[in-house]
């Protein structure tokens, strides 16, 4: 697999991470922004976004993120689409794991919001990584000829249910309301042959033994009694409000409310680490604020990797 190295890799491809870009790219530094799907944080979701400035208040937050995106781009930022699921961050390099290979930067900036949740699932804790996953693109090949189920209705769900259809005998879906019919995606993942749609459906409890996901519980709205499935892989895609951070571990400091700690310069606990946006759990969790610590950490960034004491300003051309 094809190990890419850059001065800054950038993990999430929000406002914070792609105002960061925007601004590493033009100090000349080789940058790559890995951002698991365009369509699923934040901002994205944001259908109306009434109060980023300078910007016309009719405006979707998607199509604001993808300005942003076009602007890192056309400064020379490389955006991928990848998602991370792990770092080491010991050492001057930092190495970022993907599905679609290993990158290596000296500087690393995490980026990935605060749309996490825990595991709430009965057994859904117990059995992640034995038959639990959270990424299709990173373990759907595990599954071949295999029955799975995909828990969600959000984008992110419809993506990786397409993606599992490649390699399951069975793409079990399981959604709490019926999709919109006007929503192309989830009808076409419905028809596809290999997927069966359990409207109107939540997952009750992850069941398993020792070599993992063996079944799962399911109860139907309209149903007096839960009802049993077997599967072997269950794919989780729901949305919460906790920072995302499960591939950093616990190679950087943690506050109580589970956001990443940072300094005035947006610099994490480990050199050569920073941390921006809604991953630092912050009160006020807003676009420009994202966009703001995205700016913060780059002028930063440039002063770390080219050794200067004091910070280069971006207005001097
Ligand atoms: C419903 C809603 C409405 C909102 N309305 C407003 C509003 O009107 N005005 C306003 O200013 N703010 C609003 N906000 C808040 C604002 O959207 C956020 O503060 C902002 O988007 C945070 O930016 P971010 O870059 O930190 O995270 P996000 O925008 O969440 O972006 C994170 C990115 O990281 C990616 N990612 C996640 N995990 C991984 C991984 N493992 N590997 C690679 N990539 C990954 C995601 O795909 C995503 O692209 C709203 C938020 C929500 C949820």
């Amino acid at each position: 697999m094809e190990t890419i190295e850059a001065d800054v890799v950038i993990v999430g491809g929000g406002p914070a991470g792609c105002s960061c870009a925007l601004y590493t790219s033009r100090a000349d530094l080789k940058t790559v922004i890995l951002d698991k799907n365009p369509d699923v944080g934040a901002l994205a979701i944001t259908h109306q976004i009434a109060n980023y400035p300078g910007v016309s208040s009719e405006m979707s937050g998607e199509a604001l993120l993808a300005l942003m995106r076009e602007q890192a781009v056309s400064f020379g930022s490389d955006y991928r689409r990848a998602q991370v699921f792990g770092v080491d961050v010991n050492g001057e390099w930092k190495t970022v794991y993907t599905p679609e290979g290993t990158f290596k930067a000296r500087a690393l900036v995490v980026a990935t919001g605060a749309l996490g949740r825990p595991a709430s699932f009965k057994g859904e804790a117990e059995y992640l990584g034995r038959g639990v996953s959270y990424c299709a693109t990173c373990d759907g090949a595990f599954y071949k000829g295999r029955e799975v189920a995909v828990v969600g209705a959000n984008k992110e769900a419809v993506e990786e249910g397409q993606v599992l259809t490649k390699f399951a005998s069975r793409v079990h879906w399981l959604t709490t309301s019926d999709p919109k019919e006007d929503d192309a995606h989830a009808q076409a993942l419905m028809t596809q042959p290999n997927v069966q749609h359990w409207s109107r459906t939540r997952l009750m409890l992850i069941e398993g033994d020792d070599a993992g996901v063996t079944g799962i519980k399911l109860k139907n709205r309209t149903q007096e009694t839960e009802q049993d499935l077997a599967v072997e892989g269950v794919f989780v895609y729901m949305s919460g409000s906790k920072p995302i951070t499960d591939f950093l571990g616990d190679q950087v400091a943690f506050k109580e409310d589970g956001g990443v700690v940072v300094d005035d310069f947006m610099a994490t606990t480990v050199d050569g680490v920073w941390a921006i946006g809604d991953i630092r759990n912050t009160p006020f969790k807003q676009a420009v604020v994202a966009a703001s610590d995205g700016c913060i950490a780059a002028m930063a960034i440039d002063r770390f990797l080219n050794s200067r004491k004091g910070i280069r300003v971006d207005w001097v051309h």
